[in-house]
């Protein structure tokens, strides 16, 4: 992600400042909601939102069709959208734009065409610090110092990266089918540690896949033939019983029980109490677990069981 907050960022921004406003659907006269959680990941927004998400899906190494939700929360990573009103409000708050006389009057004509009820740039910043109830450093832009001009721009990116948050949970908390079993192990947003310490590239996508049901498992490929979820069987398992989900795949189906036994004798070597725990349990502990160990054993066995799946299907 480094490279892309320092290579591709800023060239998807340059001169943000200036056409940010602009381009944001928000100088359409038919908007009269701003309705900023909608905007947020609207690729009709800001077009460049488009680029981070791939990349973000890239990083993964999971397919185009896998959920923005869930790759986001992956990944602790916030819209390009926060980063463009930040650099708007910086340039608003400048000393050089108060202070140099072209800019302080172009700043001037355009509040007039704001108070004469037409879009502006200036109408984006009364819009914003109306959304988010702070509207009272409209009129004292001039008089803040740079202390508090630092800070009024942290409040508001704050306030925007909680209320993106806070849509991330919505969105995974609502019934999204594709998200039933990311919620169960992911409750806070931050990046997730295997994706630092799982070294071996094949073994940690093959982990982001799993989590992110970017899988070819019958449960997910199911719901794009419109098989009802309680037929979605298991095509390893010699008769039509088991569906075929995450929890089957990781404990249960028996075509990888020589992978799994190694894995589990492996596990128990270090977590002497796992027999105690029930299968859901046990899932959820293996994927919401932060140890470098169980990852990098949870990440083989997966992209191992993966690869006996595919050949097992097709030779079959
Ligand atoms: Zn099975």
């Amino acid at each position: 992600m480094h490279l892309f907050h320092t290579l591709l960022q800023p060239v998807l921004l340059y001169g943000c400042e200036m056409w940010g406003p602009f381009i944001t659907g928000f100088s359409n006269q038919n908007i009269n909601n701003f309705a900023f959680e909608n905007k947020m990941l609207n690729y009709n927004t800001f077009p460049g939102e488009k680029l981070l998400t791939k990349y973000l899906k890239f990083t993964l190494g999971v397919h185009s069709k896998t959920s923005n939700t869930a790759v986001f929360m992956e990944l602790a990573q916030y819209p390009l959208y926060i980063q463009l009103i930040k650099l708007v409000f910086k340039y608003w708050l400048s000393p050089d734009t108060i202070n140099k006389p072209l800019l302080s009057e172009a700043l001037k004509e355009d509040k007039l065409i704001d108070e004469k009820g037409n879009k502006s740039w200036f109408s984006f910043i009364k819009e914003i610090l109306k959304e988010l109830n702070m509207e009272q450093f409209l009129n004292n832009s001039n008089n803040l110092n740079d202390n508090l001009a630092t800070s009024l721009i942290h409040d508001i990116v704050s306030q925007l990266k909680t209320r993106f948050r806070r849509k991330l949970s919505s969105d995974l908390n609502q019934n999204d089918k594709k998200l039933r079993t990311y919620k169960v192990f992911k409750y806070i947003f931050k990046t997730e540690p295997y994706l630092n310490c799982v070294t071996n590239l094949k073994h940690r996508n093959s982990l982001s896949r799993f989590r992110t049901s970017a899988h070819k498992l019958e449960i997910e490929v199911g719901r794009y033939k419109n098989i009802v979820k309680e037929e979605r069987y298991c095509k390893c398992c010699s008769n039509n019983c088991h569906i075929e989900d995450e929890i089957h795949f990781l404990l249960k189906c028996p075509i990888y029980n020589s992978l799994r036994s190694p894995f589990i004798t492996s596990l128990k070597s270090k977590f002497v109490n796992l027999d105690s725990l029930s299968d859901e349990h046990l899932f959820t502990w293996l994927l919401s677990s932060e140890d470098k160990f169980t990852s990098c054993l949870l990440a083989k066995f997966i992209h191992e069981a993966f690869t006996l799946r595919e050949s097992h299907i097709y030779s079959s």
